[in-house]
């Protein structure tokens, strides 16, 4: 029987140690914190083996196959020791790929993931295919592969996850975009980020496609100087193209399929023109998996868009409260003040991540009448924006930020919480910050 040692016990940790076990392997559990009591439930009501709050090696050394969580960074001692010794460390979705057969849309880029992974799902879903959703979002699509019998799976990729992949393969990928996030995690180099993006291709056959941003300079240059055998689909805001998806007098068109398919992109649900391309990477995803037109069309009319993107939260004595908590970089960030329409009380901060604010320097010029700074080292917002913006405050939590955002809003502003930055100085989470965001505007 061959041993396989799963670091982590969370979402992709659990289930993978579900299937290994359905397979046949005999499964070792190992996490170096404490294990969450739904995770540990499940492992003990199936049998499972495993230990916390610590990594014994003499267990953790003999394995034949490591899963490891993407949490877990590729540098951390145990793993080079294991990839010393000529063990295979894995991710869960190429673990979990070898036991389905089931058409893969993989999902991956800096920003837009979450949103386009579960239109995706919406859309195929409301257009009847047996379609799961999974990756970083919801059940671990190992857990799925073992329990139930998609014939298509949606799946949200992070560059971590792809990092552990050797065999697995999108039948359709999608790419957003690529700008500079979680460079810690990659020596502080873009370039080696942009690779592991780029991994989500490494498999794809001639049959296969690959959906990207083609106003998308890095993307670009990357497929200008690098094979692969992917059959290109575009989409852009940009310019007209032959082939894929443009935007043209508002209206979005779509030459893939022998018919044209367009669409006003007043009649999408989700705003922002992040969204019209999150948008058209789905419809044409779906349009390669034969969704029909008119169930496209109506999908992309009633989805109710994803919590903490883009939300909006209330309209308090003519104000309107938008959070906007996942957006951690300023990219994201971008994308939520070029989409502003009144003038914007922007509640900013956090833990930065290397940030560059001169991008956001003129939409701020333009539309931001006041920044509430949201995070315990401010310093470098006030700087940038200091002269921009005439009032600059600072703030310690979410029920003072939106007090104070309150008072410097009057009828028709909008309230916008657009951190640009992590969460981890003063809240557990993104969801946590907006949940907070939330909470003290519905009890304004
Ligand atoms: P991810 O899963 O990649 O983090 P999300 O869909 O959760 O992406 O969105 C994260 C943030 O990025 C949100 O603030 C959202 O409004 C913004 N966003 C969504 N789609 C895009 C896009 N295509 N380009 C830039 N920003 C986007």
């Amino acid at each position: 029987m061959k041993k396989l040692v799963i670091l982590g016990a969370g979402e992709s940790g659990v289930g993978t140690a579900l299937l290994g076990k359905q397979k046949g392997f005999e499964v070792f559990v190992s996490d170096k914190g404490m294990i969450a009591k739904k995770y540990k439930e499940v492992l003990l009501s199936n049998n499972i083996v495993f230990e916390e709050g610590k990594h014994t090696e003499s267990e953790l050394l003999n394995a034949d196959l490591v899963m490891k969580s993407p949490g877990i960074p590729d540098t951390v001692p145990l793993i080079l020791k294991l990839k010393e010794l000529g063990v295979k460390v894995i991710s869960e979705i190429e673990f979990a790929a070898k036991y389905t057969n089931a058409n893969i849309i993989g999902i991956t880029g800096s920003n837009g993931k979450t949103t386009t992974t579960l239109l995706t799902h919406h859309i195929l879903k409301s257009a009847n295919l047996n379609v799961g959703v999974a990756g970083n979002i919801g059940d671990s699509f190992a857990q799925q592969v073992a329990e139930e019998n998609f014939d298509n799976y949606v799946l949200e990729l992070s560059s971590f996850q792809l990092d552990g992949i050797e065999d697995f393969n999108s039948h359709i990928a999608i790419l957003t975009n690529i700008t500079p996030d979680h460079l810690d995690r990659y020596n502080n180099n873009f370039s080696e980020y942009v690779a592991s993006k780029f991994r989500i291709t490494k498999n794809q056959k001639s049959t296969d496609y690959l959906i990207y941003d083609a106003d998308d300079a890095t993307i670009n240059n990357w497929l200008e100087n690098n094979k692969t055998l992917a059959k290109l689909v575009p989409f852009s805001l940009e310019k007209e193209l032959e082939f894929g998806a443009f935007v043209k007098n508002n209206n979005i068109t779509i030459n893939i399929n022998k018919d044209t398919f367009n669409m006003p992109i007043s009649s999408l649900s989700v705003k922002g023109k992040h969204n019209v391309k999150n948008a058209m990477a789905a419809t044409m995803a779906a349009q390669l998996l034969n969704a029909r037109k008119q169930a496209i069309k109506e999908s992309l009319e009633d989805f109710e868009g994803v919590e903490h993107r883009l939300e909006n939260v209330a309209k308090i004595e003519g104000v309107e409260y938008i959070n906007d908590s996942k957006a951690t970089n300023v990219n994201a960030t971008f994308y939520a003040l070029e989409c502003m329409n009144k003038q914007t009380v922007w509640i900013v901060g956090g833990v930065d991540k290397g940030n560059d604010y001169n991008d956001l320097l003129p939409l701020v010029r333009e539309k931001v009448k006041a920044i509430v700074c949201l995070g315990i080292d401010n310093e470098k917002i006030k700087n940038t924006f200091e002269n921009v913006v005439d009032i600059v405050v600072e703030t310690a939590g979410a029920e003072e930020a939106v007090k104070v955002a309150h008072k410097l809003s009057e009828k028709g502003d909008t309230v916008l919480l657009s951190p640009a930055c992590a969460s981890f100085d003063l809240f557990e989470n993104y969801e946590d910050r907006g949940r907070k965001f939330k909470k003290a505007v519905r009890s304004l």
